[in-house]
């Protein structure tokens, strides 16, 4: 059987030997295991280079290229509780959310949902598994078609898996419309007569009406009003406890996130960067990308004031990531390589002055003005300070690519941040789970992952 299982067959899939097939509250009922999707770049130049010494008939070479949306990615979902899948817009977290339930395919990992990896699942057995886990998408609107009832909305899924007579399904599809909070009268009307965040909620009644384990939520309440977010968020809570649920709940607001899970994983392109116990991550963050999101929800207090870490520069191309921590080229924390001998102090500084060079932040000026904008104490001694200097006689010149060149090369290539994949496990402050940081800044305290 090939490796994604034979998807017209009936492989009833491969079993983890250590993962309950019915698992208790607490105990693992989803384990994604080291979840991969790559696409192949269709942009408009997708895989086009331009190949000057080529020696075919045109200046271009044609080499496919692949979108790492979602790479080597691993956690655990335990039974009753909610995971919050935190990340930017575009880095995978929708796309995770796609493979766990194979809408689209995986290129390499597991995801074992009852101890029964569902990436070697064939046709028939994974659309028993379908009615077991269930997605609510963002759009209320668009996910309900607007011809059928809700009544009959709800009804669909228990229809297409054989579930009940049709007075048993309309009992049904009423209770549910009440146990969302909705007036079960309303079963003959049309979706266009509800409001987002009672659309919303047919969505709840219709993946409930089939009883799921598991609840993929991708942004379910990022198109509603803050004020009906929070009602919202509330039933899927009542719900939760009501119905037994798990939910995978992903969401690019730190503040939905904090709000309905217990668990947190943020996800920086296409990898999770941190994960641990919802306290120990908004209280105790140990990622610099996690403390940059927390630092970027906005202050309600229009007088607090001070220097905020809000994330500068852009997210790389999942085409090309970064190699090593993939977000070393936008952290402030990057660590000094071993062969550079300088104080914290002197790091710091030239840390700040290379992040400014990448980014263009200042005007091209002179070296006085340079040393005295990021070098208080003067330039860093040494090779360092070598380069430092003729980064900055770069810059007197306007070649801002020299310059960029020679603080990458010296400082950032040479950094383990740039040259390692981090993965390290460590000590929680609050709570009992573990936490899962994938930053080098935790290799002398912590044990390897
Ligand atoms: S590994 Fe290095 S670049 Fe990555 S987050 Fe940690 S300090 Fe920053």
């Amino acid at each position: 059987m090939s490796r994604l299982g034979d998807l017209f067959g009936t492989d009833d899939g491969e079993y983890h030997p250590d993962l309950p097939a019915d698992p208790d509250v607490g105990e693992v009922l989803l384990r994604v295991d080291g979840l991969t999707k790559h696409f192949p770049d269709t942009g408009a130049l997708g895989g086009l280079h331009l190949d000057r010494d080529g020696d075919g008939p045109l200046p271009l070479s044609v080499e496919r290229e692949w979108v790492r949306a979602v790479d080597d990615v691993t956690f655990d979902v335990k039974r009753g509780e909610t995971l919050g899948l935190v990340g930017e817009s575009g880095c995978g977290k929708s796309t995770l959310a796609r493979t766990i339930l194979r809408l689209v395919e995986p290129t390499d990992g597991a995801v074992y949902f009852r101890g029964r990896n569902l990436a070697t699942l064939g046709t028939s057995a994974l659309r028993e598994v379908r009615q077991d886990v269930q997605l609510i998408f963002q759009d209320p609107q668009s996910s309900l078609n607007p011809r059928l009832s809700v009544g009959r909305i709800v009804e669909e899924p228990m229809r297409a898996h054989g579930m009940l007579d049709e007075a048993g399904r309309e009992e049904r599809a009423r209770d549910l419309l009440e146990a969302v909070g909705l007036d079960p009268q309303h079963y003959n009307r049309y979706p266009h007569a509800f409001s987002g965040g009672q659309r919303q909620r047919i969505n709840l009644a219709r993946a409930l009406s089939v009883e799921p384990d598991l609840i993929v939520c991708d942004e379910p309440v990022s198109a509603l009003d803050v004020s009906i977010q929070a009602q919202v968020l509330n039933t899927m809570r009542d719900l939760q406890d009501e119905f037994g649920l798990t939910y995978v709940f992903i969401a690019h607001d730190l503040s939905v996130i904090r709000h309905i899970s217990d668990r947190v994983a943020v996800m920086y392109l296409g990898k999770v960067v941190e994960l641990a116990e919802k306290e120990e991550l908004f209280e105790n963050p140990r990622h610099p990308y996690t403390r940059a999101l927390l630092d970027s929800i906005p202050v309600p207090d229009p007088r607090a004031s001070g220097e905020r870490g809000v994330l500068a520069g852009d997210v790389p191309s999942p085409v090309d990531p970064p190699a090593g921590c993939r977000f070393h080229t936008r952290c402030p924390a990057l660590i000094a390589p071993d062969s550079v001998d300088l104080t914290d102090e002197e790091w710091d500084a030239v840390r700040r002055f290379a992040r400014a060079v990448d980014r263009r932040e200042f005007a091209a000026t002179d070296a006085a003005d340079i040393r005295e904008r990021y070098f208080d104490g003067g330039f860093p001694r040494g090779e360092a300070g070598e380069v430092v200097k003729d980064a900055v006689a770069a810059i007197e010149r306007d070649d801002w690519e020299d310059a960029r060149s020679l603080l990458v090369g010296a400082f950032v290539a040479e950094s383990v941040c740039a040259r390692e994949d981090p993965e390290y496990e460590t000590d929680p402050e609050y709570g009992d789970d573990r936490h899962f940081v994938a930053c080098h800044l935790q290799r002398e305290t912590d044990q390897t992952y």
